[in-house]
């Protein structure tokens, strides 16, 4: 490393990356393991003493994660039945010492396929917001993470928050994932699923992500079409087989392709289950 500079302030950083081709890092849970053995070659910019970003907070638009906030903060804060989803994949990021340091905007501009937080955070509907010298600027999620490890951040901004819309009291949400083992272990597939009723205990949104089941994590939307207007108790009676067509999921050491998409209809079937009333 040639240098390490640890800001305050968001225009402090934002000027740091406007004069420079910097690294960012916020829990150094992923920057770190990825360079063992090797030295880090750009200088470091450490945004975790940034004031003002850590934290989850309620407007009337929504809820505002910034982009500091840990796993541990997620699993602490006192927070709707909407955000079970997301807490529930908060507990199995690694294990506690993990939790306490990675973030959750560290997980998705990681932009692994696996990231435990990109299911979660699509069946929410979450929002980017980056920062830089110039401005800022807001992209829906799948419009950021662009593959694995590729993600549409310009090289002079930083993620600076995730923002999630207001959804009405009967907004749930729920997570499941499959590993190798219980914990501390990288997903072979996860699915998120959230609804929010009418005042007739209607559908009246419905979303279903699936991660680890192609480079990016997906929404399953002929699914969700099909759950709209529909029964809150017989969510999972709606899940058809052709429902899977966006994923791709690949072999490897962890499951192959047909293991995957044949336990994924089964996650998806029980996190439907799970959100019944
Ligand atoms: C033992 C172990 C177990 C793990 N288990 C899991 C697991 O079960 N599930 C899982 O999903 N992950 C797991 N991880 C990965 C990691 O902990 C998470 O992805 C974590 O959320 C990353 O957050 P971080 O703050 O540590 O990111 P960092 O390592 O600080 O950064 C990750 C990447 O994002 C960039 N970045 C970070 N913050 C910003 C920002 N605000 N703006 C722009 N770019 C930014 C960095 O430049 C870097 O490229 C594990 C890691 C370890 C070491």
């Amino acid at each position: 490393m040639t240098r390490y500079e640890r800001p305050r302030s968001v225009a402090e950083a934002a000027s740091l990356l406007a004069a420079g081709d910097w690294a960012l890092i916020a829990g150094g849970t992923d920057l770190y393991p990825a360079h063992v053995g090797r030295p880090i070659a750009r200088p470091l910019l450490d945004l975790s003493r940034v004031e003002g970003l850590r934290g989850i907070r309620r407007s009337d638009s929504g809820w505002t994660i910034g982009a500091t906030t840990t796993w541990s903060d997620v699993i602490r804060a006192d927070l709707p039945p909407l955000f079970d989803a997301l807490k529930a994949a908060a507990r199995e990021v690694g294990g506690v010492q993990i939790q306490n340091a990675g973030t959750v905007a560290g997980n998705v501009c990681n932009a692994s396929p696996a990231a435990d937080g990109m299911p979660a955070l699509l069946a929410l509907d979450a929002e980017v917001e980056l920062q830089s010298a110039a401005g800022s600027r807001r992209l829906p999620l799948d419009r950021f993470v662009l593959g694995s490890r590729r993600t549409a951040r310009r090289p002079d901004e930083l993620v600076s928050a995730l923002h999630l819309p207001a959804r009405n009291a009967t907004a749930r949400s729920a997570f499941s994932k499959l590993g190798g083992r219980r914990y501390l272990v990288i997903s072979i597939s996860m699915v998120a699923a959230m609804v929010e009723l009418d005042g007739a205990g209607r559908v009246a949104h419905a979303a279903v992500a699936v991660g680890s089941c192609s480079a990016v994590a997906q929404r399953l939307p002929a699914l969700e079409a099909r759950l709209l207007g529909g029964n809150a108790a017989a969510l999972a009676d709606c899940v058809a087989p052709d429902d899977l067509a966006p994923l791709t999921p690949i072999d490897d050491v962890r499951g192959s392709g047909a293991y995957r998409l044949d336990a994924t209809a089964t996650l998806v079937r029980r996190a439907l289950e799970s959100l019944a009333p």
